[in-house]
């Protein structure tokens, strides 16, 4: 078996192991003589799935029980409509932070149901960081404060948890959940699509406050609804069942590993590794501030634009997949998700290194 060294941004790798237990249990599932994927999610045997997988993230992540926790589908990009439809209440407003491509999606589809305010904005520097929190214009009336935990795309993150006061703090963290410790006890919601940290695509994780539960307008359709997919478990439709399992083996996995703190400190590793060969070299520059870069999604560009093709060809013969940069801002972009082994970082290295010595100055 050839297994490729992955920078997908998502969907993206996954852990061998987790791959290996589900290839185990396809065809028979636990002497039920079934797939997970053929069972009903109101079996005993997939309750207990979705309930250990909970119970499991919850653990990972510290979730007290003030927070509902959701398996809700859809993607991120349904959430971006979710947020309003469930927290603005007789509210009229949202405060966002417009950090970049995600960022931008999420202010276009809230405006559909509310006044989105940008209240700070990167734009003006190309989306390189995450504008200072001192900078921030807060509107003190906004039902809550929107942000994108890390851009995907732009390789941008947050480091620390911005202070807002009282109004609920709402973040995307599709790319960076599971990927560290984070004190979910700031947040009054966090959201994640699951295809790069927490399993394959078509499911999407919501943890909410529970006194935000309630509020949802009157015209919310079901699926989004938080609080009607809380008092049903997420199962009001039919979820993701299988993703969902596929997400509760990873969830053990992670725990086997020694838990966030363990994939922080290897992710920081990965990270610093190839940060620190990029700023070493005049051929490979990093467009984003060296506070805000990201841990998962480091992106960078070529002194010579018109070799990237060259170097995404050479990557692939020699096993590297899926280092283009999104299509929007071009340059290369490495995701080093939790399943990416460092084995994958110093190839990569080792790769640039080589493609420098033959086409740099
Ligand atoms: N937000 C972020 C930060 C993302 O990275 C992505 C997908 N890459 C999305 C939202 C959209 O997710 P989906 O395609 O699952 O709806």
């Amino acid at each position: 078996m050839k297994r490729a060294f992955n920078f997908s941004a998502g969907p993206a790798a996954l852990p061998l192991e987790v791959l290996e237990e589900a290839a185990a249990e396809l065809f028979d599932y636990r002497g039920t003589g079934m797939s997970v994927m053929e069972m009903s999610h109101r079996s005993d045997e997939f309750v207990e799935i979705a309930q250990r997988a909970e119970a499991d993230l919850r653990e990972l992540l510290g979730v007290s029980d003030d927070y509902a926790v959701l398996f809700l589908q859809g993607g991120a990009t349904a959430q971006f409509a979710a947020v309003p439809l469930n927290l603005l209440g007789e509210k009229v407003a949202a405060d966002h932070v417009n950090t970049g491509a995600w960022a931008k999606k999420a202010i276009s589809e809230a405006k559909h149901y509310c006044r989105a305010n940008v209240v700070a904005s990167s734009e003006a520097t190309n989306f390189d960081r995450v504008p200072p929190r001192a900078e921030w214009k807060l509107d003190r009336n906004a039902a809550y404060v929107h942000i994108i935990g890390n851009e995907t795309i732009g390789g941008v993150e947050y480091h620390d948890i911005p202070d807002v006061g009282s109004v609920p703090l709402v973040s995307d963290m599709s790319s960076t959940l599971l990927s560290r410790p984070i004190d979910v006890s700031r947040f009054g919601a966090i959201y994640a699509g699951a295809q790069k940290n927490i399993g394959p695509a078509g499911l999407v994780l919501v943890i909410v406050r529970r006194d935000l539960l309630g509020r949802a307008r009157a015209d919310t359709p079901s699926v989004l609804d938080w609080k009607l997919n809380a008092d049903n478990d997420s199962m009001y439709n039919t979820p993701a069942t299988y993703s969902w399992y596929i997400a509760g083996l990873v969830f053990r996995w992670i725990k086997r590993q020694g838990g966030l703190v363990a994939m922080e400190q290897r992710n920081r590793a990965k990270a610093q590794k190839l940060y620190r060969a990029i700023d070493a070299s005049n051929f490979y520059r990093c467009p984003v501030v060296e506070r805000d870069r990201s841990l998962m999604n480091v992106t960078f560009t070529l002194a010579d634009e018109s070799l990237d093709k060259a170097f995404v060809k050479g990557a692939e013969a020699a096993g590297m997949q899926t280092l283009k940069g999104h299509r929007s801002v071009g340059g290369m972009r490495a995701s080093l998700y939790n399943a990416v082994p460092e084995a994958a970082v110093d190839a990569l290295i080792e790769y640039m290194a080589s493609f420098e010595a033959e086409h740099g100055a």
